[in-house]
């Protein structure tokens, strides 16, 4: 795609040297170091989505009365671009993100914006900061597409002004201790999402109701809290903000257990691929309810050999210990076991292009 074709780019007259990006660069975390650019689109009834703009990333204004910091109309997404082998840069699957994006708009009422332009206002931010893009290994720019309602109006209703904006945060690893297996609270009293609710949309407020919760795991000892189902407390639905799954051992059969989308479930890209790989890699698959009892009882009799969660950020994140009111369970021995481990040197492979793309999953910006 032409840059800036809907995109108008009015970049910093003098870029950030080599030495201080390398600096800057150095033992990358994740989300703290931010590229030099973003790129914005506002929209507007009755006109719809502007032409968009490359500027200097920087702090935005807002109207104190600007609906989303009253109503909280705000959305997000989240995928990253990888340094290829021979030194250029792709992005993994960005048209489903673009898609994703569309059906939290639609869910938060808000406007949906064309999937090119999505994947477009992403490619120009790219290529204008190219040398943001980390080439160390398991480095990446993630990039944060989010839409905002702007209007300053307090009656609530949906707004008839937003601003998308588009930015970039070169980022390691997501856990700092690396693939060391995760501990998990199963939290029964907070829940994530409720039957009609907005669990399958990626807006803040999901995330801000989560963040109790997660306090609470870490005061439990855990790093992660395990979400059930609202109205039972029984079902397994997530982990934080990443997707679950089960390894089953029957015979000489692996399977790969997942809990079914049921409308409150965030539909990870990653579980998605994850789905499509069990297929390459001659596992067996099933969406289905899990329930807590089901766990316990199949780590017991031996038939669950793993879990495993799964996010963009993180990409595949084992988990090694289970803690409730009243117990504990340790899933393999509290280590990495194969299948999550050979499952995410697979999509690994495929992000950084050291195998083919079979599934046409990258998307070359450079
Ligand atoms: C973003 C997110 C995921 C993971 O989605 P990916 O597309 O794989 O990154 C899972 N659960 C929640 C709640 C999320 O917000």
């Amino acid at each position: 795609m032409a840059t800036g074709s809907t995109i108008d780019l009015r970049p910093r007259p003098q870029r950030i040297g080599d030495a201080e990006r390398a600096k800057l660069l150095e033992g990358l975390g994740f989300g703290r170091v931010f590229t030099e650019h973003m790129v914005t689109i506002p929209y507007r009834e009755p006109d719809g989505w502007q032409r968009g703009t490359l500027v200097p990333y920087a702090p935005i204004t807002l109207d104190p009365a600007a609906s989303v910091l009253h109503y909280g109309q705000a959305i997000f997404e989240g995928f990253k671009a990888y340094r290829q082998k021979d030194g250029g840069i792709a992005t993994f699957r960005s048209d489903a993100n673009a898609r994703r994006f569309n059906q939290s708009a639609e869910r938060l009422a808000m406007p949906a914006l064309p999937v090119e332009r999505f994947v477009e206002a992403a490619d120009t931010l790219i290529e204008t900061d190219h040398a943001w893009v980390p080439a160390g290994s398991g480095e990446s720019l993630y990039l944060r597409p989010l839409a905002i309602a702007t209007e300053s109006a307090l009656g609530v209703k949906p707004a008839k002004e937003y601003l998308f904006l588009v930015f970039g945060s070169p980022s390691g690893q997501y856990f700092p201790q690396g693939v060391k297996p995760v501990s998990v609270w199963l939290c029964t009293d907070y829940v994530r999402a409720a039957p009609g609710g907005t669990g399958a949309a990626k807006c803040a407020g999901n995330y801000a109701a989560s963040l109790v919760a997660q306090q609470k795991a870490l005061d439990a000892g855990c790093q992660q809290v395990v979400w059930l189902d609202a109205l039972e407390h029984k079902y397994v639905e997530e982990m934080g903000g990443m997707n679950l799954f089960f390894v089953y051992q029957h015979g000489s059969r692996t399977k790969l257990v997942t809990p079914k989308l049921n409308g409150a479930l965030l539909a990870g890209v990653t579980r998605d691929s994850i789905l499509t790989l069990a297929d390459d890699l001659g596992y067996d698959k099933e969406e289905r309810l899990v329930s807590t009892e089901e766990w316990g009882r199949d780590l017991e009799n031996g038939t669950l050999k793993e879990v495993f969660a799964c996010g963009t950020a993180a990409v595949i994140t084992p988990v090694g210990q289970v803690k409730f009111d009243g117990g504990s369970w340790a899933i393999h021995g509290g280590e990495p076991g194969p299948v999550a481990t050979r499952l995410r040197e697979t999509l690994l492979d495929i992000q950084y292009g050291r195998v083919p793309d079979k599934h046409g999953w990258m998307h070359r910006v450079l």
